[in-house]
């Protein structure tokens, strides 16, 4: 049996939290590979360390040399190495780091020392073998994961070895240079190693006791997820459930290595056990829906052209403006003279929104274009949609009940998810309506 373990940013937080990562590695013998995240915040308006590191880099450019803020990233390794007693000459080993980002000049670097540091002082105070993701992470030439290459290092490197601690969030590119996941990419680091080594399960451990079936910010007596299928986690994870990263799910799906997400500080719970469809274990409680997430700051260009249906390449013309303006499409819900274009609104500021309208009415003459902006979308998920009826009009009765206006709805043919649009004044009061009526 080999688990792969993962420990989230407050878990490395300072030593009280990494010695409890050791009694978790300790009380199970085949915790054998473990994945670092760097130290985040030990309270409210504590600053991670990545986000110290990003710093630095910014006062490299500025200043040629990061020596303010690696000041406080060394304070709080040294505090750790001394906490924990450990027999490390981490002075050396940070002068090096600093000296590295001052000359590395490049902002992934610098953001991947955290990771690398908090490694090193895992290794060494659980007595484990440090293995460096750089040397068995690859990156392609377009920037996307190297899966295969990825996976035989993986196998190669760690196959002879009893137990190993390696850095999470980053790797190499094709050129040889330090390359990151977007943020919280810790948790694909820890995908690929499972996946690498061929383990039994991976270990998630972050600072709750799993996926909730929404946020408890908006509804208070959320309850817990035990048990969830990998697509429905991709799900609620692309809408913003940020309790593991979009991206984690893929590494071990073609494995079907299951994922538990636990909880660091309360390690007796069961938290939530993430499968293939066909290893979920269905409960006389289940409810149809697992969970509910949403996001945002979304806008809708909504076209409509009398006969759209009949005019070949229509819809390809539309996407060849979007991708033009190297906008990402999120949602594309049409009718048969109507086609809707969800975009998020971030990557339409700065006038791109107006440019992008004309150039569609240019590209494809539109009866016209009616643009809604501030919208939120909303996604209820629940793999067991697919065998009931009567989840849609529960769903669209609770919001008509609290007058809640709908301006876009989604259902993608898989029955996992239903995405509607709703003002983004109403987002909160939405999620409230909908845990409501299934629960
Ligand atoms: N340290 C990185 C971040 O803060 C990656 C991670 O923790 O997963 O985003």
């Amino acid at each position: 049996m080999i688990k792969v373990c993962k420990f989230g940013g407050t878990s490395m937080a300072d030593a009280n939290s990494i010695r409890q990562v050791k009694n978790i590695i300790e009380a199970d013998a085949s915790r054998r590979f473990v994945v670092v995240s760097a130290p985040g915040k030990r309270f409210k308006d504590d600053i991670k360390i990545t986000d110290m590191l990003y710093r630095c880099y910014d006062e490299v450019v500025e200043f040629g040399t990061c020596k303010k803020s690696f000041s406080i990233i060394r304070e709080r390794f040294v505090q750790i190495v001394k906490d924990l007693e450990l027999d490390l000459d981490i002075d050396s080993v940070l002068d090096k780091t600093e000296k590295d980002i001052d000359e590395s000049k490049c902002p992934d670097f610098a953001a991947s020392r955290g990771e690398y540091l908090s490694a090193i002082v895992t290794a060494a105070f659980l007595g484990f073998e440090f293995v460096d993701a750089a040397d068995i992470i690859r990156f392609d030439r377009h920037g996307q994961l190297n899966k295969d290459y990825t996976a035989d290092k993986v196998y190669n490197a760690l196959n002879d070895v009893e137990k190993a601690v390696i850095p999470g969030f980053f790797g190499r590119n094709f050129q040889g240079e330090i390359k990151t996941f977007s943020r919280g990419g810790s948790d694909i680091t820890g995908s690929i190693i499972a996946n690498g080594i061929k383990a039994d399960l991976y270990e998630n451990w972050t600072d709750v006791s799993g996926f909730l079936v929404c946020d408890p910010r908006i509804v208070p007596e959320a309850k817990a997820i035990n048990q969830i299928t990998y697509k429905e986690v991709r799900e609620l994870s692309y809408m913003g459930a940020s309790v593991l990263h979009a991206e984690a799910i893929a590494p071990v799906m073609r494995r079907r290595i299951p994922i538990n997400i636990k909880n660091t500080f309360k390690p007796e719970d069961k938290g939530t056990m993430i499968v293939p469809n066909d290893m979920y274990q269905a409960s006389a409680n289940d409810s149809v829906i697992t969970g509910i997430a949403g996001k945002k700051n979304f806008t809708v260009l909504l076209i409509e052209k009398s006969m759209m249906n009949a005019e070949v390449g229509f819809i390809r013309k539309v996407l060849s403006v979007v991708e033009h303006f190297n906008i990402c499409v999120e949602h594309l819900p049409s009718g048969i003279d109507t086609l809707s274009v969800i975009l998020s609104s971030d990557q339409l500021k700065d006038g791109v929104l107006s440019d992008l309208v004309n150039e569609i009415r240019e590209n494809v003459n539109p009866d016209y274009i009616h643009v809604m902006e501030n919208v939120s979308l909303i996604a209820t998920v629940g793999h067991g949609m697919a065998r009931r009826h009567g989840t849609a009009a529960t769903l669209f009765t609770a919001l008509a009940n609290e007058n809640i206006n709908i301006k876009m709805i989604d259902q993608g043919s898989s029955e996992l998810n239903i995405i509607i649009g709703v003002a983004n004044s109403d987002y909160e009061k939405c999620i409230r309506a909908i845990y409501k009526a299934f629960n």
